[in-house]
């Protein structure tokens, strides 16, 4: 199986190692972040899923629209975990945090 790979030192980056939103590689310390594009899939399956359940157990409209919120985040977050280790997403460097004044 294809681990993540640090773009700046090249070394292996572990499931376990991962972070949201963004975490520092074990190797070189930089700071790294999965795309955001990454995490989208996951939400949107967790989303349908959500819509389903309230749609299979007839909740309310009000349940009908933040069933899907719900699961976007939650069972999207849950889903994004074993993606990582299926799927390893190209990690990136986090400009926002690891960005430093030269001087
Ligand atoms: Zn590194």
């Amino acid at each position: 199986m294809k681990g993540m790979q640090c773009p700046e030192c090249c070394g292996i980056v572990e499931v376990r190692h991962v972070r949201l939103p963004n975490f520092a590689c074990p190797h070189c310390g930089l700071t790294l972040c999965v795309p955001g594009g990454f995490l989208v899939r996951p939400g949107i399956v967790g989303a349908g899923v959500g819509l389903l359940v309230c749609y299979v157990f007839h909740l309310s409209w009000v349940a009908l629209l933040l069933g899907p919120l719900v699961g976007y985040f939650i069972l999207g977050s849950v889903l994004a975990v074993p993606l990582l280790a299926i799927a390893p997403p190209k990690l990136e460097r986090n400009f926002r945090v690891s960005r430093t004044l030269d001087l």
